[in-house]
């Protein structure tokens, strides 16, 4: 079966899906994106990755190429086409190709590409074994609140990660951890308090940290929102990454030092 992906406003197969050399997410990472997981053929939390696009967007002065309620029914185009049961929908949007210059396009024409991915989600390994990792200075930008395509840092980080044989890695800044390579990072204290840092320009607002956060709340786990140091982490009696590809993944180590049983 030949794979479709949405680019220039039409569903081509994979092979044939091609961007201008000129377009700004390529040249100056100038574009956002989102990535969606599918269950049963459905869009999990779509309305949050949607409103955090739109949060995104109006950052960076960006305007939409179609609507969102347009885009959502590409998105669900785009199950049906490739016959995604389970896996993830990328979507990004850009800039769009313009000749090359710092000064954004007056009349920007934005590039919209979505393409999907079919994997197993909920049986992952790792869900059962945990995930290591390590800790690494957070050497990205200041509005990491916004999910851009600038992904360098984080690319650097996780492959830093694995060449050390972990399996990713949590970003440190001011000795206080900030969110893992692409997913949010939890603690558990001794005293059974769920700790995870407060949104803002520091990190991204995961998706899936909100919905965790709100299961947390519903099942009356006493949750805190604040900055936690990378002692703290080491000595965590849990600990726990959370991601919209993954959902929740138990953190088994982190420096080495060994967390919970
Ligand atoms: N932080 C970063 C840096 C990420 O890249 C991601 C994944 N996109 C997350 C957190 C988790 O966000 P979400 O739950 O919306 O996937």
């Amino acid at each position: 079966m030949t794979e479709v992906a949405f680019v220039n406003n039409e569903f081509v197969s994979t092979q044939q899906a091609k961007v201008s050399v000129f377009d700004r997410g390529f040249l100056f990472a100038d574009g956002v994106y989102e990535v969606t997981s599918v269950l049963d053929g459905k869009l999990v939390d779509n309305s949050g990755h949607m409103a955090r696009l739109n949060r995104s967007l109006s950052e960076l002065n960006m305007p939409w190429p179609l609507s969102p309620e347009e885009i959502v029914e590409l998105q669900r185009q785009l199950v049906s086409r490739n016959h995604v049961h389970e896996g993830t929908v990328y979507l990004q949007i850009t800039r769009g190709s313009a000749p090359r210059d710092f000064a954004y396009p007056k009349k920007p024409e934005p590039t919209l590409v979505m393409f999907s991915s079919s994997r197993p989600l909920v049986e992952n390994p790792a869900a059962i074994t945990g995930i290591t990792v390590i800790t690494t200075p957070d050497i990205r930008w200041a509005r990491r609140d916004i999910k851009t395509v600038g992904l360098l840092a984080a690319s650097m980080a996780k492959q830093s990660a694995l060449d050390q044989g972990a399996d990713d890695a949590w970003f440190e800044e001011d000795g206080v951890i900030t969110e893992g390579t692409s997913n949010n990072a939890f603690i558990v204290d001794a005293q059974g308090n769920i700790i995870t840092r407060q949104v803002g320009h520091k990190i991204l607002a995961g998706i899936t940290r909100s919905s965790v956060m709100a299961l947390c709340q519903s099942e009356q786990y006493h949750l805190v929102e604040r900055p936690f140091t990378v002692a703290e982490a080491h000595e965590a009696s849990e600990a726990f990454v959370t991601s919209a590809s993954t959902f929740v993944l138990p953190v088994v180590s982190i420096d080495g030092h060994r967390i919970g049983n």
